[in-house]
């Protein structure tokens, strides 16, 4: 069991360092199952930010040379990547949660209640099911395989696949979830498809899995063309503080310490703090329980961590809803209510409609971003290896 805490978090981190360099160069694509050690396994805590990207660099370059520990260093990008893209592309988004609607609401595939159950029939599918079921987890190789099987050897709608995957993998993330389907799909590098073969799943797996009857070509999937890209704002704070400020943290960002650490003045103001989560917006159809319990874990290690100015800790809201915020607000006496930014997906929708609430009762939303989104994102306006070049400067600069 993966757990919920910033505490865990840091040791699996602190655990995983010595391998960051030319271990995982070597190893990291190999998925020898459950008990795996080539891979860090710190995707639920960087998703909730309960630990940092900064962090997680600054740990492994400590031990490593940047030449060393480049290709570790370049997945940790690879998510901060995804986020920058989707972030000045909101329609992608938009258009992928509208097509997972339709065909959830729709008439289902016949065969889809039985993939998702582990009875499709091919072996790796259904033990990779009962994987991401019980554990929430799956390697990122055997994840490439999953989405290629789907939709091409089983031909599902590759929505339905991300939303499976969101819905189970206690690291789900609308930009690296979404757009890793997509690229599987062919939809993300136009034409350039993913294909898993039995060889390198055999390979992969030394042997555990050899599936047969695969596709053996995959063509890539169309869509209609989406408007032009926006670029992302240059401001990390969007709107002003008032004098009597809460902090409200949510499942995108719960490390209050070192996002007002980029703050200072704004942390001496803070005079009540809360945290709040709703993970069943990730979509129509039920989130899994073990997703449920590490959301609901980490908050709780978020609120147990923050304090406001006099030392008082966090509220843990009992629901997301702007009227749960609303009651918090009028009972601290707040006018204005700072939040982690949060990047394109269901918090940020949410945030939205939590603005427009507040703004009604006179009650001011102020967002504010990381430095390192910041600073990376606008980069993250054409493939990843324009990007990949950037690397080195976003990471010599604070
Ligand atoms: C179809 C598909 C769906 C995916 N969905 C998600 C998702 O919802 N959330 C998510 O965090 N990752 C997703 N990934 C990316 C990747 O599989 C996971 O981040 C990785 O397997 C997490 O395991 P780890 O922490 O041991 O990774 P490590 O190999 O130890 O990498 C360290 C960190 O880098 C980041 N990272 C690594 N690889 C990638 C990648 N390819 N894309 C983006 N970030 C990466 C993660 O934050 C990870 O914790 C998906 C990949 C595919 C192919």
């Amino acid at each position: 069991m993966t757990t919920p805490t910033r505490a865990a978090g840091l040791d699996a981190l602190h655990e995983f360092v010595p391998h960051a360099g030319p271990d995982y160069r070597r190893d990291r694509n190999h998925d020898l199952g459950p008990a795996r050690t080539n891979v860090s396994g710190l995707s639920p805590y960087l998703r909730h930010r309960l630990v940092t990207e900064q962090e997680v660099i600054d740990a492994v370059l400590s031990r490593h040379s940047l030449h060393a520990a480049e290709k570790f260093v370049q997945e940790v990008f690879w998510r901060t990547y995804w986020k920058g893209w989707l972030e000045q592309r909101p329609a992608v988004w938009r258009r992928y949660r509208a097509d997972v609607s339709d065909l959830l609401a729709g008439d289902l595939p016949a065969h889809y209640e039985d993939v998702i159950a582990g009875r499709s029939g091919i072996d790796a599918m259904d033990a990779w099911v009962g994987e991401l079921i019980e554990t929430g987890y799956l390697h990122n190789h055997t994840r490439m395989w999953f989405a290629s099987i789907w939709i091409f050897t089983l031909e599902l709608p590759w929505q339905l696949g991300a939303d499976f995957f969101y819905r189970h993998l206690l690291d789900g993330d609308a930009a690296s979830n979404t757009l890793s389907w997509r690229w599987v799909a062919g939809l993300q590098t136009r034409g350039k498809t993913y294909l898993a073969t039995t060889e390198n799943i055999a390979r992969y797996t030394d042997g555990r899995f050899a599936p047969t009857g695969l596709a053996t070509e995959a063509r890539g999937l169309d869509e209609e063309p989406f408007p032009a890209s926006t670029p992302v704002p240059s401001d990390d704070v969007d709107g002003r503080p008032g004098e009597r400020v809460g902090l409200l943290l949510h499942e995108e960002d719960l490390e209050a310490e070192s996002l007002l650490s980029e703050h200072p003045s704004l942390a001496g103001s803070i005079r009540a703090t809360a945290v709040t989560a709703d993970p069943e917006q990730r979509s129509p159809a039920a989130v899994s329980a073990p997703v449920r319990a590490f959301t609901a874990g980490a908050v709780a290690d978020a609120a147990s961590r923050t304090t406001d100015a006099s030392g008082r800790p966090a509220t843990v809201l009992d629901s997301a809803a702007p009227s749960s915020v609303i009651e918090w607000a009028a009972a601290e006496g707040l006018d204005s209510i700072v939040v982690p930014y949060a990047p394109v997906g269901p918090v940020h929708e949410r945030l939205e409609v939590l603005r427009a609430s507040l703004g009604a009762e006179g009650v001011g939303l102020v967002t504010i971003r990381r430095r390192w989104d910041g600073r990376a994102w606008p980069y993250a306006s054409r493939g990843f290896f324009p990007f990949r070049e950037r690397i080195p400067g976003l990471i010599g600069q604070r």
